[in-house]
């Protein structure tokens, strides 16, 4: 397997004043990857995705019974801080610009948890009308989704219900053209559902993915996505679903998947995501 990080060593195996040395370290990384998030260049990227992803871990050690979406949650503030950091510029992404919410979209157990907690917060009337367009939403996959121009259950009005907790395969998608967007919409002969995401946005989106993933990961839990509609369909019908969750209860089994749900060490993302945690876990 190729490693994407060559400086995996046993902590156990240093004396004490350098085990210290470094729990220092990565408690300083820690800190000020929480405090300024992350920063555009690729070196530093790495470490600030592991120094994340140990966070995140310590979070999942917890026994706080919402811990998977209280660690999302922290992931996300740290993606935020750090697009307000590194505005990218020239983006065309607005409020009421919904177009790309009209593509398969999935997130993760625990981003899913965050929206249902999200929109349990909601006023009812937005609820009820979540609730009813997730029952109406037929069921569709990716290729499904592509073929039927239909949007997100969670879009109302032309926005986000549940902005605050939109998954990261959201927030990656970020344009600098509308055009190819709305070309993307429409479904035009020469669209692909791949807008020419801008760089920046979308490093920042799958660093804070990636430290999410690899927490999930060092805690056993899984990292998988599922289509949004079908797996928040499942979540609003049952009661204590992070709970359950936590506990092993495979409660998205009726959700579409999106990709193979199981871990492939010689798969590349597979791969990266193992080596942060090993790597964060130390
Ligand atoms: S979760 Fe929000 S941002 Fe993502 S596709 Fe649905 S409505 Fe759009």
């Amino acid at each position: 397997m190729k490693r994407a990080f060559n400086i995996t060593f046993n902590v156990m195996s240093l004396a004490r004043s350098q085990r210290r040395a470094l729990k220092k370290q990565k408690n300083d990384a820690i800190e000020k990857t929480l405090k300024h998030g992350f920063q555009p260049d690729q070196t530093l990227l790495q470490r600030q995705t592991i120094a994340l992803a140990a966070h995140l871990i310590g979070i999942l050690g917890g026994n706080s019974f919402r811990r998977a979406s209280d660690a999302t949650e922290a992931a996300m503030r740290v993606l935020e801080r750090s697009n307000k950091t590194y505005p990218f510029p020239g983006l065309a992404c607005k409020k009421g610009c919904s177009y790309c919410c009209y593509l398969f979209a999935s997130a993760s157990a625990p981003e899913l948890l965050l929206i249902r907690r999200v929109i349990e917060a909601l006023p009812s009337q937005s609820r009820n009308l979540i609730i009813k367009q997730i029952e109406d939403a037929p069921r569709l996959d990716e290729e499904g989704r592509w073929a039927n121009v239909i949007a997100c259950s969670l879009l109302i009005s032309a926005e986000c219900s549940v902005y605050r907790a939109r998954p990261f395969n959201c927030r990656r998608v970020t344009s600098v053209n509308v055009k190819e967007c709305i070309s993307t919409f429409e479904r035009t002969d020469d669209a692909t559902d791949e807008v020419p995401y801008p760089a920046v946005p979308m490093m920042f989106a799958d660093s804070a993915k990636f430290a999410l993933s690899a927490a999930l990961y060092a805690h056993k839990l899984s990292y998988h996505s599922y289509d949004i509609n079908s797996a928040i369909k499942i979540l609003m019908s049952i009661e204590n679903a992070e709970a359950r969750w936590l506990a092993g209860e495979n409660i998205f089994s009726g959700a579409i998947i999106d990709g193979p749900e199981i871990i492939d060490e010689d798969h590349p993302y597979d791969a990266y995501i193992i080596e942060i945690a090993e790597i964060a876990s130390q």
